[in-house]
C-alpha cells in the first residue's frame, strides 16, 4: 500500500539488560525479529515484555546491549528520532478533536504538506473513513481502537509496538481485532511486534512468538512449534494445557527413551526430548491422549485412571481423570455420534497415546 515503509532490515536485541536499581526486569536477551513479521512477546505480568517493548520504542534505555533495526544502530536515540511507532491499550486519543483530526495531528506538527491524504489514507486502512468527522467520545472502544492504530499508522513507521492493545475490549470484539490487526500488518508489511499475556492470542495472530520469564527469553519460533514440541516446563505450561508426570528414564531403544512416569513405563521418541537420562518431566497435551474403557491391545503407553469429571462441550466431551500418581489429566472425545463411551465419574479408563506426540523436557527449570 502506499506510502508505508517495510522495514529496512530484521530488529535486533543484543545482549540486551535493563535494570531498575538492583532488580534485572531484562536478563541478557538477544532476539531478532524479521523485516515484515508479526512477532509476539508473550509471558505473564511481570516477565519484562513491556520493559522490552519500551527500550525498542527508545521510551527506557538499557542498561547495557544494543538495538538495531538492520545496520542502524538506535541505542540511545530519543523515541521521535527512531521510525518506530506504539500503539497502547489506552487509545490516549484528544476528546476534543475530530477523528480525522487527531489522526493528522502528528503529521500536521510536523508541517508534512500531504498530512491529510495520509491521515484519510490510514482511516481507509483501518476502516474509519465514514467516520472522520466524529470525536472519539461518538466511537466504541473498538473503534477508538482503530483510530489509535491509524494515529500511529500514519507516521509510515518501519516498526509498529503494540502493548497490550485489545486488552480493553471485550471478547468478541477482540477476537474480531484480532483478524483484523492480521489484515492491516499483512496489507501494510510492517513488522509488527505485539506484547501479550493471552496465549491464545500470541498464537492466533504471530508468525513468531517468544515466550519470556523472569526476563529471559524461553523459547522462541512458529506458535505451532512452541505448542506442539516445547523446550521448558514453563513453555509447556503457558502455552495451552498439558498432562504431566515427573518421571526418570530408563532405557532407550534408539529412537525412543522409556520413563517410569505415573509408575507406569511411558515411551517418549527421542528426538522429542530435551534430556536423555535422569529425571524428565513427560507430557502430553490433552487433545492426543485418547480415552478407552478396555486396554487397548499392543499399544504399550497406557495408564489406567478415574474419571472425575465429565463436561459436555459441543462439538466434543471434556474429561478429567484421576491418575494413579495422584494428578489429574484432561482428554476429550470427539462428538461424532459413534459408539460415544458415555463415561460417568467414576468409571475406570485407559488413557494411551502415540509416542511421537509426547515431549519430555527438564524437571528443573520452572
Ligand atoms: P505486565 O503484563 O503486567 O505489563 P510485563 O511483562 O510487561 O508485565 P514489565 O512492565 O516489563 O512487565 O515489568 C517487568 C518488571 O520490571 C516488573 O517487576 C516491574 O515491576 C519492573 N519495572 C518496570 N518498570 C519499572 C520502573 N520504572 N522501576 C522499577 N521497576 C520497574
Amino acid at each position: 500500500m502506499a506510502g508505508f515503509r517495510e522495514a529496512r532490515g530484521d530488529l535486533r536485541l543484543e545482549s540486551v539488560t535493563k535494570s531498575f536499581g538492583d532488580f534485572t526486569a531484562v536478563d541478557d536477551i538477544d532476539l531478532q525479529v524479521p523485516r515484515g513479521s508479526f512477532f509476539a512477546l508473550l509471558g505473564p505480568s511481570g516477565c519484562g515484555k513491556t520493559t522490552t517493548l519500551r527500550m525498542v520504542a527508545g521510551l527506557e534505555q538499557p542498561t547495557a546491549g544494543r538495538v538495531l533495526i538492520g545496520d542502524t544502530d538506535l541505542t540511545g536515540s530519543r523515541p521521535y528520532e527512531r521510525p518506530v511507532n506504539t500503539v497502547f491499550q489506552s487509545y490516549a486519543l484528544f476528546p476534543h478533536l475530530t477523528i480525522r483530526d487527531n489522526v493528522a495531528f502528528g503529521p500536521k506538527r510536523r508541517k508534512d504538506k500531504d498530512a491529510t491524504t495520509r491521515a484519510a489514507e490510514a482511516l481507509e486502512l483501518v476502516q474509519m473513513t465514514q467516520f472522520a468527522g466524529r470525536k472519539p467520545a461518538q466511537l466504541s472502544g473498538g473503534q477508538q481502537q482503530r483510530v489509535a492504530l491509524a494515529r500511529a499508522l500514519v507516521n509510515h513507521p518501519e516498526v509498529l509496538l503494540l502493548d497490550e492493545p485489545l486488552g480493553a475490549l471485550d471478547l468478541k470484539l477482540r477476537r474480531e481485532m484480532q483478524v483484523e490487526l492480521k489484515r492491516i500488518q499483512t496489507e501494510v508489511g510492517l513488522t509488527f511486534i505485539h506484547v501479550t499475556h493471552d496465549q491464545e492470542e500470541a498464537m492466533t495472530m504471530a508468525d513468531t512468538v517468544a515466550v519470556m520469564n523472569r526476563g529471559h527469553i524461553e523459547q522462541l519460533g512458529p506458535p505451532e512449534q512452541l505448542y506442539d514440541l516445547p523446550r521448558t516446563r514453563f513453555v509447556a505450561n503457558f502455552l495451552g494445557q498439558a498432562n504431566t508426570g515427573v518421571g526418570t528414564v530408563e532405557d532407550t531403544d534408539g529412537d525412543h527413551l522409556v520413563a517410569d512416569v505415573l509408575g507406569t513405563k511411558v515411551k517418549i521418541l527421542a528426538s522429542r526430548s530435551q534430556v536423555q537420562g535422569g529425571d524428565v518431566l513427560f507430557g502430553v497435551r490433552p487433545e492426543k491422549v485418547t480415552v478407552s474403557r478396555k486396554q487397548p491391545e499392543g499399544v504399550g503407553n497406557d495408564v489406567k485412571g478415574v474419571v472425575r469429571d465429565v463436561s459436555f462441550l459441543g462439538v466434543a466431551t471434556s474429561y478429567l481423570v484421576d491418575m494413579p500418581s495422584g494428578t489429574t489429566w484432561s482428554c476429550y472425545e470427539q462428538n461424532l455420534d459413534v459408539d460415544p463411551i458415555d463415561l460417568r465419574p467414576g468409571d475406570e479408563v485407559w488413557l494411551t497415546w502415540n509416542p511421537g506426540h509426547a515431549f519430555g523436557v527438564p524437571v528443573e527449570d520452572a
